[in-house]
């Protein structure tokens, strides 16, 4: 090889008991809970005729792994979105995944939180164009550490939340998932070729709200991760 020049480091999450996964690519779902769909103006998909989820990307490097989140550029209502996130630990066969294949990709969990810059999301919805500006920007993926998945039971039994400075923001059952995790995977299986290294960020619950700089956020998954930041 004759680089022109070295290649940027691999983003990188950590594991609970301390080793390193690199990150390969960022995929999100929207509107995977019914009462943030209705928070944002939007009819909430219902389980029985959901359709086709909302779905967009990160870039790899957008991951924030230290909680220091630099308030962004060009902004001026920087929101909150709680999630999980699943990381998955294997490749995906080719074609639409089964439920059971798309269980098996997965290696672990963590805690995170989808930054929104929600003015621009919110031009973007509004002239009908992609939401790249608004969700894909630098620092806008703090995650946790990740915890595998066999030492996690039922998934459905579990919560996620934040507060900031304090105060509850936001709480969700993850059983209220309109897409629960092999549904999402199953969904970006037709669209795209899963691959070890993939975070998928799950969607978030009602209680989106802006950060300030100085805020101080922790967000957790059950008493399982927390994972605790500043806007800088
Ligand atoms: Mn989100």
């Amino acid at each position: 090889m004759n680089d022109v020049f070295p290649p940027l480091p691999v983003p990188r999450v950590v594991t609970t008991d301390g080793r390193t996964i690199p990150v390969h690519r960022i995929h999100c779902i929207g509107r995977n809970l019914a009462d943030h769909a209705r928070e944002m103006g939007a009819t909430p998909a219902s389980p029985e005729a959901r359709g086709r989820p909302v779905l967009f990307q990160k870039p790899a490097d957008a991951i924030v792994t230290d909680g220091r989140v630099p308030y962004p550029s060009a902004t001026h209502e920087l929101h909150h979105e709680v999630e999980l996130v699943v990381v998955l630990g294997a490749d995906a066969p080719a074609g639409e995944l089964t439920r059971g294949q798309a269980e098996a990709l997965v290696f672990g969990y963590a805690i995170g939180l989808d930054l929104t810059r929600r003015d621009l999301q919110a031009e973007c919805k509004a002239k009908s164009l992609p939401w790249d500006i608004g969700k894909g920007f630098d620092h806008s993926a703090p995650v946790s550490t990740v915890i595998p998945a066999t030492e996690i039971g039922d998934l459905q039994a579990l919560a996620i939340s934040l507060e900031v400075n304090g105060e509850p923001r936001q709480h969700g059952e993850l059983r209220d998932w309109i897409w629960d995790v092999p549904d999402v995977l199953i969904e970006l299986s037709r669209l795209y070729v899963l691959r070890r290294g993939d975070l998928v960020f799950t969607g978030t619950p009602a209680g989106v709200a802006a950060l300030q700089r100085g805020d101080r956020f922790v967000a957790r998954f059950g008493t399982l991760l927390t994972l605790e930041g500043e806007i800088t």
